[in-house]
């Protein structure tokens, strides 16, 4: 552990030629958009699906997970460190501070502090932060090359503190 070089120095996003926002390790376009446009976006699915949202939102960020992954992996990091780059990229991105805690490839327990997918709604149920579970289970099943899912186990929506996932193997 140790080698992986995101710095806060280096920055995360420049612009091309073309005048078009990209991040700086992947190359790839981004937007940057508000949490609270993020909650907008949230609040838009709930209404229309009510629980349904919570299912959508872990699609996407499932999808969102294997992505970043593939384009982490560019580096070329051996596996134990691609862990470290999540957690330093999520860091640099604004998702507050993400912890990793392996003690086998069968679960892994994961904090999030001050995370800015938190949602305060009405019947929402105790856990909110169903985007970043995605993110979490979908990053994992890329990393180990098989499936995984995250759970959320606190969140901090409910009760003040951090907000907890145990990341596991998906069962057939
Ligand atoms: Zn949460």
């Amino acid at each position: 552990m140790g080698t992986v070089k995101f710095s806060e120095d280096a920055g995360l996003v420049h612009r091309d030629e073309k005048g078009v926002l990209r991040d700086n390790f992947s190359d790839h376009r981004v937007i940057i958009f508000s949490c609270s446009a993020y909650r907008s976006m949230c609040d838009s699915l709930y209404d229309q699906f009510q629980s349904g949202a919570s299912i959508i939102l872990y699609k996407m960020g499932e999808g969102y997970g294997r992505k970043l992954v593939k384009g982490v992996a560019k580096l070329e990091l051996p596996q134990d460190e691609l862990f470290e780059a999540f957690e330093k990229l999520s860091h640099l991105a604004g998702w507050g501070k993400i912890t990793f805690k392996i003690s086998s490839e069968k679960d892994i327990d994961t904090i999030a502090e001050n995370s800015p997918f938190i949602l305060r709604r009405e019947g929402i149920g105790p856990f909110t932060c169903h985007f970043l579970a995605g993110v979490l289970g979908g990053g994992a099943s890329e990393i180990f090359r098989s499936e995984y899912k995250a759970q959320e186990i606190r969140c901090a929506a409910k009760e003040a503190g951090v907000c907890r996932f145990r990341i596991i193997p998906r069962t057939k």
